[in-house]
């Protein structure tokens, strides 16, 4: 049997071997519920990584024990050399794989294709091109939907992220699921969930309940099957009979995944975050840049990792307003 490396394990027992790592704190589009209206602050060059000490940094992880590295951003497309970067992580004996707007899928296809990356997320959070157009503040619906046709074509897995906000898009959850009961996808519907200047409100979040309350109510408790789920995921799947694709549903709020977690996560500007909602962070970048070995940091962060969404209780909309973190367009998702 393959021990897990013990400087990746946490004081609950869970091993991270999955590193998320965000290329850029910058985007293509400005989905409201991750971009704050105003944009985020545009730093200098050198608080980021470079591609160089990004690849440094992903080696260290690996022999650390890493398995899996999902590249996001920001916008993980725009990244300045990103040819050059899938080339090299595509070397890195892991699984890799990308979230991505998909506005760029198109220009960089085969680039995707030559690092062996198979699964591709795309987030896609409505299917009327005007509300697509209204939630991300920018014109790309077109060309979002006919790169997700070039990625099913070119057989890679896709699965569509869609962020659900009461009022505006719940009630399109059939209209998404009809499109996988369709196509090869996998849709999957995910919590609206509170990060710096999102203004996030517990009323505009749609739950997994009443996600499978209309699944239910329109298909029928029969015709709904859910499927086993792997050890880690973060999702609750269900296919609906006869249907090509699947769905499934990330309750983050409502009934969190913490206890299988095995995620870390990689800021653009080189801080280890041990949670999505982590109040503190790591500086590896700083660590790297002084030759320090970055080994016993990584091992510090993953040992005060706290047992439950960062060690916050309540998630209500007093709670959410004293809470402190990134801009979810810094963090990655
Ligand atoms: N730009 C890429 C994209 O949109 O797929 C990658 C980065 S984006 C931050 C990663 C994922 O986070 C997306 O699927 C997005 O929908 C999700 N996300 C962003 N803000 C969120 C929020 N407040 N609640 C839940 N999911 C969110
Ligand atoms: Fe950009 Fe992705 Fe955030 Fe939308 S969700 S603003 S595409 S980083």
């Amino acid at each position: 049997m393959v021990q897990s490396n013990p400087h990746m394990i946490d004081r609950f027992g869970r091993v991270h071997d999955y590193l998320r790592i965000s290329l850029t704190e910058r985007c293509n589009l400005r989905c409201f519920y991750c971009m704050p209206e105003e944009g985020i602050q545009l730093r200098d060059k050198a608080e980021f990584m470079s591609n160089e000490e990004l690849l440094e940094i992903a080696k260290t992880f690996v022999l650390m024990g890493v398995k899996k590295i999902r590249l996001t951003g920001g916008e993980p497309l725009i990244k300045k050399g990103i040819d050059l970067l899938l080339r090299e992580l595509g070397k890195l004996p892991v699984e890799l794989a990308i979230t991505t707007n998909a506005i760029l899928v198109d220009k960089y296809l085969d680039d995707l294709m030559a690092a062996g990356i198979r699964n591709v997320n795309v987030s896609l959070d409505s299917l009327v091109e005007e509300k697509f157009n209204k939630i991300s503040r920018r014109d790309y619906f077109k060309r979002i939907k006919s790169n997700i046709h070039l990625l099913l074509e070119n057989n890679f897995n896709v699965k569509v992220n869609v962020v659900l906000i009461k009022g505006l898009n719940d009630n399109e959850v059939i209209d998404f699921i009809e499109w996988s009961r369709n196509e090869n996808i996998h849709i999957r519907f995910i919590e609206f969930m509170p990060f710096d200047g999102n203004n996030w409100n517990d009323d505009k979040k749609v739950s997994y309940k009443e996600v499978m309350e209309k699944v239910h109510h329109h298909y029928g408790l029969d015709n709904v099957y859910k499927l086993i789920d792997s050890k880690n995921d973060t999702s609750k799947n269900f296919q609906i009979r006869g249907g090509s694709g699947t769905f499934g549903v990330i309750s983050s709020m409502t009934n969190p995944f913490c206890s299988s977690c095995n995620r870390i996560r990689l800021t653009a500007d080189g801080k280890l975050k041990n949670c999505l909602f982590s109040q503190t962070e790591t500086d590896l970048l700083s660590a790297l840049r002084n030759g320090e070995g970055l080994e016993k940091y990584i091992q510090e962060s993953i040992l005060s990792k706290e047992k439950e969404r960062g060690g916050y209780s309540q998630f209500d909309n007093e709670s959410v307003n004293l809470m402190k973190n990134r801009t979810m367009v810094s963090i990655g998702g």
